[in-house]
């Protein structure tokens, strides 16, 4: 936390002034100063924040619902992230069973293209008995 402040800072939120004897503390985000009753900070995290040293920060309310908007806003797209590679892999899902059934599709048009060979074959070979035995 940076140091005490001597002059006296009025609240953002309730607008009573902030002296050097108020219990408050200081926005991390917009480094005002903020009596803890209106911050609703109960005494022991109040001490508790006054001797921590800068690693742990205290953000106010308005901070707080900003912040928190933006997180909001951060998993929102991560969200929508998360759905556009789902509908990637959805769509190379499908892709995939396209492929797959050209490939059935076209090793089934081998086979059908093979019987009708063999049709063929043994067409042309009833045909040459046929000739055979008309003579
Ligand atoms: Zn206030
Ligand atoms: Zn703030």
């Amino acid at each position: 936390m940076p140091p005490r402040k001597s002059n006296l800072n009025i609240c953002d939120e309730c607008k009573t002034d902030v002296g050097s004897e108020d219990k408050a503390l200081v926005c991390c985000v917009c480094e005002k100063w903020f009596p803890i009753n209106c911050q609703r900070v109960t005494l022991e995290d109040y001490k508790f924040l006054v001797k921590s040293d800068d690693s742990i920060q205290w953000y106010c309310k308005g901070c707080r619902g900003a912040s928190l908007k933006l997180f909001k806003m951060l998993t929102l797209v991560s969200k929508r992230q998360d759905q556009l590679e789902d509908e990637v892999k959805k769509l190379n899902n499908g892709m995939k069973e396209f492929n797959n059934k050209m490939d059935t599709q076209s090793s089934e048009f081998h086979d059908l293209m093979k019987d009708v060979s063999e049709i063929n074959k043994s067409t042309a070979l009833r045909v040459q008995t046929a000739h055979l035995f008309s003579f």
